[in-house]
């Protein structure tokens, strides 16, 4: 089961990821972090992004992809993955869709949690992240216990210099005028999960949750049977009461 998760900057995606990748037994995998990774251990891969991004160029989309597909076939005992921050771009769908089909696998769903760029645009220049893993806290909806300090691992919280000013409004431009076109490209492939991200975490995960059920094909649900747990909200996450 692969599972895409579109949404603007400040629209909640890294919470509902981390949720959701827990719920389903899914991979979490964010483009972000597997660079980072790849980078960071050498590989094969990891060297060929890094000239292109040290010329100042974009790392091609096959490549990127060719990534994901590495991810993707190093699990074991995880029935499937939950991507993050891929594909931004239709042409990026377009490759990722063609790298499955070559291990016989498939994009399921794509789910847009939907938040207005008002919303957004307050969200974001309320955020603040902890140096050691950019865990994120809100100073107008999630705050730390300690004021200034992360709750998991005790860091310093601080607030990136493009949460603030034009930086931010750069990156809601582009979302919403290139990666938006990714939403018409599932939609159309009736592939597409719309879900109103301007709500509590609790209740947008609980949307996405039954939207997903409803969703999967009989035989993906046979092939990958969901978690006793999602069904009957006895997940291991803060939420309860998903109801059956
Ligand atoms: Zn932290």
């Amino acid at each position: 089961m692969h599972i895409i998760l579109i949404g603007a900057q400040g629209s909640g995606k890294g919470t509902q990821a981390e949720l959701l990748a827990k719920t389903l037994n899914v991979r979490h995998v964010s483009s972000g972090d597997l660079f980072r990774k790849a980078f960071a251990e050498q590989t094969e891969l990891g060297i060929q992004a890094k000239a292109y991004i040290d010329r100042g160029e974009l790392v091609p989309d096959a490549l990127t992809v060719s990534m994901i597909l590495d991810e993707i076939q190093s699990l074991h005992g995880i029935q499937g993955t939950l991507l993050d921050g891929f594909p931004r771009t239709v042409a990026q769908a377009q490759a990722l869709d063609r790298g499955l089909q070559r291990i016989g696998q498939h994009v399921d769903t794509a789910v847009y949690l939907a938040v207005p760029r008002e919303e957004l645009l307050k969200r974001l220049s309320g955020r603040i992240i902890c140096r050691a893993h950019q865990h994120v806290y809100n100073i107008y909806t999630h705050l730390p216990r300690t004021t200034g300090v992360c709750d998991i691992d005790g860091s310093e919280l601080y607030q990136r210099s493009d949460d603030a000013g034009p930086a931010v409004q750069r990156r809601l431009d582009i979302f919403f005028n290139e990666t938006i076109h990714v939403l018409d490209y599932y939609g159309a492939q009736h592939r597409l999960i719309e879900v109103n991200g301007n709500r509590p975490a609790e209740q947008v995960q609980t949307t996405i949750l039954q939207e997903i059920q409803h969703s999967l094909t009989p035989t993906a649900l046979f092939s990958a049977p969901l978690p006793h747990k999602m069904l009957t909200g006895e997940a291991d996450s803060p939420y309860s009461g998903f109801p059956s």
